[in-house]
């Protein structure tokens, strides 16, 4: 369970040195509370009282991993109810099931749709990123050739489907290293299952028929030494299901079960058979609340507004959503495409690039990531907000010089917004190779502004 602030304080010095940038210890342990400062920031806590915070703070619903390397995909370490108490940490990881029945050439179309359904938005790639493969034929070796085809023609986490423990050794040895999750353990395969999964350091599904079975199986998997364990409560129906997601996530924030205290994973795709159907299921358990979703398939357009509602959803409603700093190139820019300057807000990465392709004209976009990121806005909305931050032009000075912008383009013109247009003298005694061009105060304005600049 979390600690509050008074809990905080009692394990810090309670010197008020203030070298952790706050007045006080107090004002310290409010902010860790309301995880606004890192524990690091004070180099006097001991390490005991490390110990207890760490424990404290470790997230009720534990953390999954599956997949090695870049291709760790994280699911669970969640610990409120609802995202505006603080926020959703690891998004649902979406994955298509294929079968070991497909014919080759079905495989091979589904897996070539899964790698080109990608989209990036606010400079984030929105992809699914699963592929459970699912035994039906009970053949290991056909199984096997599946795992292996879909290792090849894919960059996907994989789940091994089969509650055989010899198909499941045989599909484990054909993705050997990949760190698959196995689904699943029952309480008739789980002592064969618990061994697998210790021996190829995989997570492992627990399958039950309902929550108490659940909650034993569990229990029986962790006293047996399994660390990461996904839950599958076996219900099918939508309503049951719904109902078992809703149960675990609040015992285990509520009433810290720890038998439940761990990720879900929900199966749309067998809930109905037809895929708009299936979308609005899965957009459900997205939000309430599974680990994992397993589609039967999608489309470019069912799978675009469950990547959508999963990136706003786990999105920190306390934190605007940045874009990596940076230069981006909006368009096919080349060496005469203009230049603009802003902050990394994804929104004003959003209306920028939407200025850019409706006027037709590639840019170039500076984005440094800075505190107060309505201070280099061009949103109407920011216009039309308080300013609360001040431009610090020291800073963008030497972000500008660090984007080596003069390898990328001929021309010596930095746009920035008018907004800011009071820093542009300061800007250009700093960068006297530079001109700078006060734009307009608004992305919109930019469609008129950029075709201009172009031809200049
Ligand atoms: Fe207190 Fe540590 Fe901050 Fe000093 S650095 S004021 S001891 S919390």
């Amino acid at each position: 369970m979390a600690l509050s602030g008074m809990e905080i304080f009692k394990l810090l010095p309670k010197t008020n040195c203030r070298e952790c940038g706050m007045a006080t210890c107090i004002a310290f342990a409010m902010s860790l509370a309301a995880d606004k400062i890192e524990l690091e920031a004070c180099p006097y806590v001991s390490d005991e009282a490390k110990a207890k915070l760490a424990q404290a703070e470790a997230p009720p619903i534990k953390l999954v991993t599956i997949g090695s390397g870049d291709q760790a995909l994280k699911i669970g370490g969640e610990s409120v109810m609802f995202r505006h108490d603080k926020r959703f940490n690891n998004p649902t990881g979406l994955a298509i099931c294929i079968s070991d029945t497909a014919s080759e050439a079905d495989l091979d179309a589904r897996l070539k749709r899964f790698q080109r359904v990608r989209y990036c938005r606010m400079g984030c790639e929105l992809r699914a990123e699963l592929v459970a493969i699912k035994n039906e034929l009970q053949d290991a070796r056909k199984f096997a050739h599946t795992v292996e085809t879909v290792r090849k023609g894919s960059d996907a986490r994989i789940i091994l489907m089969s509650d055989d423990p010899e198909i499941m050794a045989a599909g484990l040895k054909a993705c050997a290293g990949s760190k698959p999750l196995i689904c699943s353990a029952t309480s008739a395969n789980a002592e064969s299952m618990i061994e697998l999964a210790a021996a190829h350091d995989c997570p492992l599904v627990a399958k039950a028929q309902g929550l108490e079975e659940l909650t034993a199986l569990s229990s029986r998997l962790a006293d047996a030494g399994v660390q990461e364990i996904v839950l599958d409560t076996g219900a099918r129906t939508v309503r049951e299901a719904l109902a078992d997601q809703v149960h675990i996530r609040r015992a285990a924030i509520h009433q810290a079960v720890e038998s439940l205290s761990y990720p879900t994973i929900t199966f749309p795709c067998e809930m109905t058979n037809d895929l708009s159907m299936e979308t609005l299921i899965a957009a459900m358990f997205i939000a309430k609340y599974a680990g994992i979703v397993v589609l039967s398939d999608f489309q470019a357009e069912s799978i675009f507004p469950l990547l959508l509602e999963r990136m706003e959803l786990f999105s920190d409603p306390q934190d605007p959503l940045m874009t990596p700093e940076g230069v981006y190139e909006i368009g096919a820019p080349d060496r005469h495409a203009p230049v603009l300057l802003a902050s990394s807000w994804a929104l004003t990465y959003y209306n920028l690039t939407l200025a850019a392709e409706v006027s037709r004209t590639p840019i170039f976009l500076c984005f440094q990531e800075i505190s107060e990121p309505d201070v280099m806005c061009w949103c109407h909305h920011c216009l039309r907000s308080t300013q609360k931050g001040k431009f610090d032009a020291p800073s963008t000075i030497r972000f500008i010089k660090d984007c080596k912008l003069e390898e990328r383009v001929d021309h010596r013109k930095l746009v920035i917004s008018a907004r800011n247009a009071q820093f542009s003298a300061e800007l250009e005694s700093a960068l006297p190779e530079w001109e700078i061009i006060v734009g307009p105060g608004e992305a919109s304005q930019l469609t008129g502004f950029l075709p201009e600049l172009a031809e200049e």
